[in-house]
C-alpha cells in the first residue's frame, strides 16, 4: 500500500468547483424557516430585507444538490485553498492507539479559522448586489477578522460590533480587523439606541453578545442599503463549509482512506456541517456507516440538553426562525475560553440529523480541553484555537476507545482554526486557575420556557 504522508495538500485544481447541498439528499429535509414578524412559512422575498437575494434563495434551496462556486470566489478561495489534511502520527504514538488520526486543518489564513470560507462567499453576494456596506458583531474575534478580510478583498466597508469584554481580552484580534478597514466598535456603544440604553444603567457593562448583536441589526436596519450577516448556523453558512469535506473526501480517497468515525466542535454547526456533508451522503444512502461525533462545551451544550424546537437564529429576533436544538435564543451561556461555541442554537440540518439518530453529541469540561489542546500542540506542533480542540478531545477519546477494543478505525476530525490570540486562556488553565461551569436545569429551563410560540407549524 502507498505509504501516507504526514500532509496531504491537495493542489489548486482539486478545490471543489461547486459547493454541496446536503438537504438535497437528506429524506427528512429540516422544517421550513419561519418570517419571523408573521411567523408564517418563509418566502424567499421575506429573507430580502435581512440576506441579499443569492443568500436568500441559496437559505431556502433544499433541492439543488450542487451550487457553482463564482470565479471571484474562487479567486480568493485559492489564496489559502485547498486546506490541508494531516495524519497525526505523532499523536497516534502518544495515545499508543492502532487507530489512524487525519485532521483537516482550517487555520492556515490569517483570520485563524474557517469562518472565512463563508465570509468571502457573504461578502461577495453582497458585493455583486451593490449593497453598499455590512455589519456583523464578533465575539471571540475569529468570525469579525474572517469578515473583514473578505470585505477587505471585495472593498466592501464593514462595521464590526465587538463584545467590549473580549475586545479588551484580545485587543489584538481588534488591530487585525482594523488593519484590514474595518471599523471596530466596543459594544455596549454610544453608536446606537441600543448601546446607550444599556450604558446609561451600567456604564461599565461588559457586553455580551446578545447586545453586540442588538447594535449590529440596529445599525444595519437604520444605515441606508447596509446588511447585517451571521457567520454560523444557517444553512448558506453550513453551505459554503462544504468546501471542507468535498476537500477532505477528495485527499482521502488519494490514498484509499475513509472514515470510520468524524469528529468536530460545535457552536452553531457550520464547520462540522461542512466536514461532515459529503460523508453523511453515504451514510443517507447506504453506502457507509460512518459514526459522526459533535463536541460542545458543557457550559453551552444544545444538543446534549437543549429542545427541538422553532427559535430565532439571533438574539435580535430579525433573522427567520428555525427548528433547532437550542436553548433559547434568551440563554446567556457562561463565560468561557471558547468564545466560538457559546451560542444558544445548533444548525436546523445538523439539528434534524441527531434527531433522526445520524449523528452522536457529547458535552465536555473546558479544563479537559485545554488538556488535550496541549498535548496535541506538543505532538502536533500546531496551537489549536480553544474551540477547535474540543473536537481533539473527541477524537483522543475515539482514539482511546480503539486502543481499549483493539480496533484500527480510522478517525476524521476537524482542526478549526489556531490560538494566537487565546494566550490569555492557555495561562489561566497553566495556572490551574481555569474552571468548568454546567448550568443548571433551573437556569436552561428559564430560558427554554421563553421560547416563541409557534403553534401553525
Ligand atoms: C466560530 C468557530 C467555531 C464554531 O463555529 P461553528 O459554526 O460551530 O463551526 C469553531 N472553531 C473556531 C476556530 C471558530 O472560530
Amino acid at each position: 500500500m502507498t505509504k501516507i504522508p504526514h500532509r496531504i495538500t491537495l493542489s489548486e485544481e482539486h478545490i471543489p468547483s461547486a459547493w454541496y447541498n446536503l438537504r438535497a439528499d437528506m429524506p427528512n429535509k429540516p422544517a421550513p424557516m419561519l418570517n419571523p414578524k408573521t411567523l408564517e412559512k418563509a418566502r424567499e422575498e421575506d429573507l430580502y430585507p435581512v440576506f441579499c437575494k443569492e443568500l436568500s434563495h441559496q437559505e431556502l434551496d433544499e433541492t439543488t444538490r450542487f451550487i457553482d462556486i463564482p470565479g471571484e470566489v474562487m479567486d480568493m478561495y485559492k489564496i489559502y485553498r485547498p486546506s490541508p489534511l494531516i495524519r497525526a502520527y505523532n499523536l497516534e504514538k502518544e495515545l499508543d492507539t492502532p487507530a489512524k488520526i487525519y485532521f483537516k486543518f482550517e487555520g492556515n489564513n490569517t483570520s485563524g479559522s474557517h469562518k472565512l470560507n463563508s465570509a468571502i462567499a457573504q461578502a461577495f453576494y453582497a458585493k455583486k448586489q451593490g449593497v453598499a456596506s455590512l455589519t456583523t458583531e464578533t465575539g471571540a474575534g475569529q468570525w469579525g477578522t474572517a469578515l473583514s478580510e473578505a470585505c477587505a478583498y471585495f472593498k466592501l466597508p464593514l462595521k464590526v460590533f465587538m463584545v467590549k469584554s473580549s475586545s479588551q481580552q484580545k485587543p489584538y484580534r481588534k488591530a487585525i480587523m482594523e488593519n484590514f478597514g474595518a471599523s471596530v466598535i466596543a459594544s455596549p456603544s454610544s453608536t446606537t439606541a441600543a448601546g446607550r440604553a444599556i450604558l446609561a444603567e451600567d456604564p461599565q457593562n461588559g457586553g455580551s453578545l446578545g447586545t453586540a448583536i442588538s447594535e449590529a441589526v440596529e445599525t444595519a436596519v437604520t444605515t441606508e442599503n447596509c446588511r447585517y450577516v451571521l457567520g454560523s448556523v444557517l444553512n448558506q453558512v453550513l453551505l459554503h463549509q462544504s468546501i471542507i469535506g468535498l476537500e477532505a473526501m477528495e485527499a482521502m480517497k488519494l490514498y484509499d482512506e475513509y472514515p470510520d468515525v468524524i469528529v468536530g466542535c460545535a457552536g452553531g454547526g457550520s464547520n462540522l456541517g461542512g466536514l461532515i456533508a459529503p460523508f453523511m451522503r453515504d451514510r443517507l444512502q447506504g453506502k457507509a456507516k460512518t459514526r459522526f461525533v459533535a463536541v460542545e462545551p458543557i457550559s453551552c451544550p444544545s444538543l446534549t440538553r437543549g429542545v427541538f424546537a422553532y427559535d430565532y437564529c439571533d438574539v435580535g429576533k430579525i433573522t427567520p426562525l428555525a427548528k433547532m436544538y437550542t436553548l433559547g435564543c434568551t440563554f446567556k451561556p457562561a463565560s468561557s475560553h471558547a468564545g466560538g461555541l457559546r451560542y444558544h442554537g445548533m444548525s436546523p440540518i445538523l439539528s434534524q440529523l441527531y434527531h433522526d439518530g445520524m449523528m452522536e453529541a457529547i458535552a465536555v469540561e473546558q479544563t479537559r480541553v485545554f488538556e488535550a489542546a496541549k498535548l496535541f500542540a506538543r505532538c502536533e506542533t500546531i496551537l489549536p484555537a480553544p474551540e477547535s480542540a474540543h473536537a481533539i478531545l473527541g477524537a483522543v477519546r475515539e482514539a482511546v476507545r480503539c486502543r481499549e477494543e483493539g480496533r484500527a478505525e480510522t478517525i476524521l476530525f476537524g482542526l478549526t482554526g489556531t490560538g494566537y490570540f487565546d494566550m490569555a486562556a492557555y495561562s489561566v488553565f497553566n495556572q490551574g486557575q481555569m474552571t468548568d461551569y454546567r448550568p443548571t436545569d433551573e437556569e436552561l429551563e428559564k430560558s427554554i420556557a421563553v421560547l416563541p410560540k409557534v403553534t401553525k407549524m
